[in-house]
């Protein structure tokens, strides 16, 4: 294999304080939250899915996302986001002065309907809301696509749909959609041929991918997709994770795997594999959740 076929560098976007912890049921000290997110600064991360806005009865366990935004140290040039789920979270987010919100809908009605109690199309409208107002007040915003590989409760979805979706996301003015295998059911065949379909047709948006665990296919999957093209990839540092609303749903991909794998193929990524390692372990110590399927 050619090193020359691939990229001199490519870019992580760390997902555990958000997505990795997301899913846990005792609440986590917020102090122990901000010590996560600074040890990932530290580590290099460029960018960081810190909290999210969204109301405490649906997922308590980010209902500190104001005091964890006041209290992690924000390093220059460091990118910290929070997932959105509506207008009323991006206010909260534009209070605490975050310059780039996220946004998810699922391709399956099903997933949708439990996640957001809406379905894709209603999700849609909010998003296109969210990007309107993102504008005006000038935060960038990134977008999840879920259950792209497949969905727990509907099984195999139709790539197509996910190219709908991520058109009407880039026309709405996202600047990332990130194609979610949120239980983990891709392959190396699907993680190379739909995010190269969809990157195909897309005309100003950057395509990411954020893979699952399920028996190290996570890493395959993400191989296959930098093979399409792919350049940059959702993780989470100790491979934190799940979905509340997905049964059977694993951790993300392991930040510290994933960026050990291109420091081998020699592909940057800015962080630095001790200090990744070390957030990890720390990471590891705030989760209850084991993914026995991992
Ligand atoms: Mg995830």
């Amino acid at each position: 294999m050619d090193r020359a076929a691939f990229p001199a560098q490519v870019g992580i976007f760390e997902v555990g304080p958000r997505d990795g912890l997301q899913p846990e049921p005792a609440f986590i000290d917020t102090r122990k939250k901000i010590e996560y997110v600074d040890m990932l600064t530290g580590a290099g991360c460029k960018k960081i899915e810190v909290s999210s806005f969204v109301h405490p009865k649906w997922v308590p366990q980010m209902a500190d996302a104001k005091e964890v935004f006041a209290g992690i140290k924000r390093r220059e040039g460091v990118v910290y986001s929070a997932l959105v789920p509506n207008l009323r979270g991006l206010e909260l987010a534009a209070e605490c002065g975050l310059d780039e919100v996220v946004t998810i809908v699922s391709t399956s009605e099903s997933h949708n309907k439990k996640n957001l109690n809406a379905a894709p199309a209603e999700t849609l409208k909010e998003i296109q809301k969210i990007n309107a107002e993102a504008r005006r007040r000038g935060i960038r915003v990134r977008s999840y696509i879920a259950t792209v590989f497949g969905c727990p409760i509907e099984g195999g979805q139709d790539p197509a749909k996910a190219l709908d979706i991520a058109l009407a996301l880039e026309s709405f003015g996202a600047y990332e959609i990130s194609l979610g295998d949120t239980t983990g059911m891709a392959n190396p065949l699907s993680a190379y041929s739909v995010p190269k379909m969809i990157k195909e047709k897309l005309s100003r948006a950057n395509l990411a991918v954020h893979y699952h665990q399920h028996f190290g296919l996570e890493f395959a999957n993400n191989f296959a997709s930098l093979q399409a093209g792919i350049t940059v990839f959702d993780g989470a540092a100790g491979g934190l994770g799940g979905c509340p609303y997905a049964p059977g749903a694993t951790g993300n991909c392991a930040t510290e795997i994933l960026s050990e794998m291109f420091r081998r193929m020699g592909i940057r990524t800015g962080i630095d594999s001790g200090k990744i390692q070390e957030a990890a372990r720390y990471a590891k110590t705030l989760s209850s959740l084991i993914h026995e399927n991992c």
